[in-house]
């Protein structure tokens, strides 16, 4: 049976579902660059330069090994703009008796692709993704009847499942967790290894051209250029990362420094989320690094627990709370977002770097994003909504699968707890800690109020107290609420007036 096979542009594996049986002397692969797809966020142009160029190298692989590609280019003068509309021109043109396709990462895409059928009168037969390693089914078996879904349990679940750094039914070493360790601030003299860059080939510098001359609106610079777009340049990252990276990962995970925009992270989400990578064997090339002694356990675990055990988990938190999800708003939140999240044009210096990097590399690593634009946005009680897009627009990694959890419920508590038992909120003395930014700020984090106070600082307090009512019974909160309750009514008052003032001049 001929059969037309759509390939996605996050869907970039040969080991994707929707390639089984592949008949090469039948079949067609479509893959399709669409206006809709880059434009329903004004994303990042780094972000669109990789996913069009990573389509493009890898519709060139397929046809190496003889498949037949119906590649439509964004530019070619037919196209119709979307998913939906290319199909039907790409059934229009070639003769076959069904279509398959593996499920999406987005709700919308999801949405779309189950109306296929009934559109065009054709057999449709969306298979399963199986490039993780835990099922949506099995996600949703093991989150049935819990009233916590929390990152932790699922993990240990994970842990068992697959065995990895297990021994017996005990985890090595003796503990599951080893996220105490993993908090150092950066040393002055840490040598931090140069991110590795993978130069433009001709098939990427086209793609720049392109995205140059179709979004010159987008956010995002482009000349720093850098990303892996073919499976052979992102195994090179991968290698790269375990080799020099990773012996460094858990002690410095939640370090930031000035003009150090990767410290000893990853690096890898974009690949593995656009299918270059997969999860099992990025997870199985760091345990064989520990195995022979090159990584120590604590770094292992730090690193596992992000793949094995976050990644896999926002995965099925959004399946199975998607659509409602997105729609919970728990703070009230409704400030809209300030313009100085687009042009890094603000006076705090922690939030001014992590948007001039996140402009100059569509990347940010997680304490940036959680610690200092999410931090930030959860205490001026920024519209969920409008920080989603923000986040879905600017890092390269961005599909809303991984976004949303990560920015809805973890950053900003919109789910009211689904995902985290507090608030990932912060003052001052946390980024000082772990950052140099506040060594040149305006502001100083030791000054909690009036002239030259950090804004962290008194919009902390004022973030507890606005949500007192929906927060104070956290047990988890007690701590900072009985700080509150013994504040003097005065004290108190100076506060709100301080970030009353701060986020007016915002609006
Ligand atoms: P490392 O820190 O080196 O971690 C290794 C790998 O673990 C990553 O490549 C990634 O695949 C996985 N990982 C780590 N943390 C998470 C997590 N919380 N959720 C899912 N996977 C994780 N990640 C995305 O892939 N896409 C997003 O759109 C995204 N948006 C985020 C928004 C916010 C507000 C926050 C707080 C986090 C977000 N993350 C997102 C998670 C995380 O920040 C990135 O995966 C990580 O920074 C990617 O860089 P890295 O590859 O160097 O990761
Ligand atoms: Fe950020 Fe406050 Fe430090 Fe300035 S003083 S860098 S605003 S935490």
């Amino acid at each position: 049976m001929a059969t037309l096979r759509v390939v996605l542009g996050d869907q970039l594996s040969r080991s994707l579902s929707a390639l089984d049986g592949l008949d090469r002397s039948r079949d067609v692969v479509l893959m399709m660059e669409v206006r809709e797809e880059a434009t329903y966020v004004p994303h990042h142009r780094q972000k669109l330069v990789l996913v069009l160029s990573a389509m493009r190298h890898f519709a060139e692989s397929l046809r190496a090994e003889g498949v037949t590609v119906d590649y439509v280019a964004l530019d070619h003068p037919e196209n119709r703009g979307s998913f939906t509309q290319e199909l039907g021109r790409a059934l229009e043109r070639h003769q076959v008796e069904r279509v398959v396709a593996t499920e999406p990462g987005e709700w919308r895409v999801w949405e779309a692709m189950r109306g296929w059928e009934e559109a065009y009168g054709i057999p449709v037969k969306i298979r399963e993704d199986r490039r993780f390693l835990c099922s949506r089914e099995a996600f949703t078996t093991w989150a049935q009847g819990r009233k916590a879904l929390r990152m932790e349990f699922f993990y240990r679940e994970m842990r068992r499942s697959t065995g990895w750094l297990m021994d017996g039914e005990k985890p090595v070493g003796g503990r599951w967790n080893y996220d105490p360790e993993n908090r150092k601030p950066l040393p002055s003299d840490a040598r931090v290894p140069p991110r590795q860059r993978f130069v433009p080939d001709p098939v990427t510098r086209k793609v720049m051209a392109l995205v140059e001359s179709r979004f010159p609106d987008h956010f995002g610079e482009l000349e720093n250029f850098g990303w892996a777009v073919t499976r052979e340049q992102a195994l090179e990252s991968l290698h790269h990362f375990v080799t020099v990276c990773l012996p460094s990962f858990g002690d410095y995970q939640d370090a930031m420094r000035t003009g150090e925009d990767f410290l000893f992270h990853a690096v890898l989400s974009p690949y593995l989320n656009i299918g270059l990578l997969e999860p099992q064997e990025v997870c199985e090339l760091a345990l064989e690094a520990y195995a022979a002694g090159s990584v120590p356990l604590t770094a292992t675990e730090g690193f596992l627990r992000q793949i094995l055990g976050w990644r896999e988990y926002v995965r099925g938190l959004y399946w199975l709370r998607m659509p409602g999800y997105a729609e919970t708003n728990f703070l009230d939140a409704r400030r809209p977002l300030p313009g100085f999240f687009w042009t890094a044009d603000t006076e705090l210096r922690c939030l001014r770097e992590t948007i001039k990097a996140t402009r100059r590399n569509a990347y940010a690593h997680h304490i940036q994003r959680l610690m200092i634009t999410g931090n930030f946005a959860l205490l001026a009680g920024l519209a969920p909504a409008e920080v989603e897009a923000w986040y879905l627009v600017v890092y390269a990694d961005a599909f809303e699968w991984v976004e949303l959890p990560n920015t809805h419920g973890m950053a900003l508590h919109a789910d009211g707890g689904l995902l985290g038992s507090k608030p990932y909120a912060a003052s001052g003395a946390y980024i000082d800690r772990m950052s140099d930014y506040c060594r040149d700020c305006a502001f100083s984090p030791k000054v909690k109020l009036g002239e030259g106070a950090c804004p962290f600082n008194y919009l902390y307090w004022h973030f507890l107290s606005v949500n007192a009512s929906r927060l104070k019974g956290n047990p988890r909160m007690a701590m900072p609420y009985r700080t509150l309750a013994r504040m003097t009514d005065d004290r108190r008052a100076a506060i709100e007036h301080q970030a009353r003032q701060f986020l007016d001049a915002l609006d």
